[in-house]
């Protein structure tokens, strides 16, 4: 039945004369290439994030940290756009709380519970 009525309108549409009214297609379909990419109807602040994504950069820490060791070597970076800021260390991974304290520019300073290793570094907002 279903496979029937697909004939009959294939063949209304084949045989459909040039003077019969056609159906326009839409200005901004697809295959015209109409629609926007986010690329290009991006704007302000969007598009200033997008730029940077672009170069790998992650000015809002939108994307999942690097893992850094902890170590004296390989502190975990702590991005702030302030002289200090306040970090939570969950020192061992099944650990129910959380070690808050402040760092500090400057050196590397070391959690007060389980000594891992914290490094502030400044950062700067895209705007
Ligand atoms: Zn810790």
């Amino acid at each position: 039945m279903a496979s029937r009525l697909l004939v009959r309108s294939a063949l209304r549409a084949l045989t459909r004369g040039p003077g019969t009214a056609r159906v326009p297609l839409a200005a901004r379909s697809m295959s015209a290439g109409g629609i926007p990419t986010d690329e290009e109807q991006a704007t302000g602040l969007e598009r200033k994030i997008m730029k940077a994504l672009e170069k790998g950069k992650d000015p809002y820490s939108m994307l999942k940290p690097p893992q850094y060791a902890g170590t004296k070597e390989d502190p975990h970076i702590v991005p702030s756009i302030n002289k200090k800021r306040i970090v939570g260390c969950i020192c061992e991974e099944d650990n129910t709380s959380v070690i808050w304290f402040w760092l500090h520019e400057g050196e590397p300073q070391r959690c007060p519970s389980c000594g891992a290793h914290y490094k502030l570094v400044p950062h700067e907002l895209p705007h």
